[in-house]
């Protein structure tokens, strides 16, 4: 695997190989000649290298002199929201969001709080690579000062949604058992449910940064949890990514529900409410096209990527949207897919369906996604889709974000993935078979 992957949306390495102070310091520089200077807002997850990082950031912010607010170990959308709030000129957030331990990054954000765009992230690589920043003078250098009161204020916007009801989420007392993965959720997650007055059982809530497995809140990474929902009679299991803008749930049964039913469950609640367009992105199961749909709501599909689905919600006005692995935006609040929102929007639902995680999981359609990587060797991500393209010119394809395979009742998409060098094969089918079937078919064109 590639030792630093830089892309639009940012930079991501592994530490001390591809991604060093250097590295840091000179995506910072670029990104604060880009921003002109002015306040930035400087947040970071809880990994190991982060502090270290934040040094280097700092460094690169200052010497281009852009004063720097320091929020501390948060998740990704409080940098986000604090960037808006605190009418900032951008925002960097230090953190490899659901990758392994190792890695760290930075990923970007401007003064609308949304991630850049291709072309914004472009402009940041291209002052890097050509190193042409603007080093202020002595007497122009940026300054860091704290700010303590993100989380806070970021906490209090979702417990002011309108539709939050706190008596009614309070009156069910909830039993949570919560894993933030010792990422920066720990800082904010377990305080929301608190206010939610759920009794919480915290696993990984220490913002050590030390993850105690693969920090993806995926099924398979979710077993420790999942034994903890059953053996604790708790009413839901709640997992958070390390910078918390990723949200999975486990039933009271103990099973994992997959990240695409976070969503799904979230625009089903926000449409028992309001009405209007919902956008997700390309790979983002039907359920949730099924359940806009018979709400009679429009759906958008874009590329994947935050970015693209953030830009289009803000363009149509959409009332929700997001992506299938775990990741609800909400713009009442903020154009980010934010873990803490999703939380508080499926307690309320919960707490007004009155069954339990289960049931109200088997009021949604079923199908089944099966998500594969291919490491691509030697072959370049774009022969890879040519040879996709070749093999089903018989099937309806959709070029939106590589290569989606659609047929009546299940669809396959091929894309590179932004932050890792592979292809990522994504199926779904009604039926688990089906879906490994396509998967297997597709992975074996690229192989062959
Ligand atoms: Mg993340």
């Amino acid at each position: 695997m590639s030792k630093l992957m830089v892309s639009v949306s940012g930079v991501r390495g592994i530490v001390g190989e591809g991604l060093t102070p250097e590295v840091v310091t000179n995506f910072a520089q670029a990104f604060g000649t880009y921003a002109k200077g002015g306040k930035v807002v400087v947040g970071r997850d809880s990994r190991v290298s982060g502090e270290m990082f934040k040094s280097a950031v700092f460094t690169g912010l200052m010497a281009v002199g852009c004063d720097i607010l320091d929020i501390g170990v948060c998740p990704t959308p409080t940098t986000q929201l604090a960037v808006e709030t605190l009418a900032a000129n951008g925002g960097l957030m230090i953190t490899a969001s659901h990758n392994p331990i190792m890695w760290n990054g930075l990923k970007l954000i401007g003064p609308d709080g949304l991630f850049l765009d291709a072309e914004q992230g472009q402009e940041v690589i291209s002052i890097a690579e050509r190193k042409s920043f603007t080093f202020a003078a002595w007497d122009k250098i940026g300054i860091a000062v704290g700010y303590s009161k993100a989380i806070e204020e970021h906490l209090e916007a979702i417990l002011d949604l309108e539709y939050i009801d706190l008596d009614k989420i309070k009156g069910r007392r909830f039993k949570v058992v919560l894993d933030c993965v010792c990422g920066a959720g720990s800082n904010m997650v377990p305080h929301l449910l608190n206010k939610l007055g759920c009794e919480v059982i915290p696993l990984n809530c220490e913002p050590t940064g030390l993850f105690p497995r693969n920090p993806e809140p995926l099924p398979e990474n979710l077993t420790e949890l999942c034994e903890a929902v059953k053996n604790e009679n708790a009413d839901i299991g709640i997992a958070v990514d390390p910078d918390s803008d990723r949200l999975a749930l486990v039933s009271e049964k103990g099973e994992p529900l997959g990240e695409e039913k976070t969503l799904a469950l979230a625009v089903k609640f926000m449409l028992s409410k309001k009405t209007g367009s919902v956008v997700i992105n390309a790979s983002t199961s039907r359920v949730t096209e099924d359940i806009a749909e018979s709400g009679g709501s429009t759906v958008i599909r874009t590329k994947v990527g935050e970015i693209h689905v953030a830009k289009k919600m803000r363009e149509i006005g959409a009332v929700i949207g997001g992506e299938g692995n775990g990741g609800v935006i909400l713009p009442d609040i903020h154009l980010g897919r934010d873990a803490p929102v999703g939380i508080a929007l499926v307690l309320q639902q919960l707490a007004e369906f009155t069954g339990t995680v289960s049931e109200l999981n088997d009021t949604l359609p079923n199908y089944v996604i099966t998500k594969e990587k291919v490491e691509l060797h030697d072959l370049e991500p774009k022969a890879a889709l040519e040879k996709i393209q070749e093999a089903y010119s018989n099937d309806k394809l959709d070029f939106t974000d590589g290569v989606k395979i659609v047929r009546d009742k299940s669809w396959v998409h091929i894309r590179a993935s932004n932050t890792e060098p592979i292809i990522r094969v994504i199926a779904e089918a009604p039926r688990k078979e089906e879906s490994q079937q396509l998967c297997a078919e597709v992975k074996d064109c690229i192989a062959n």
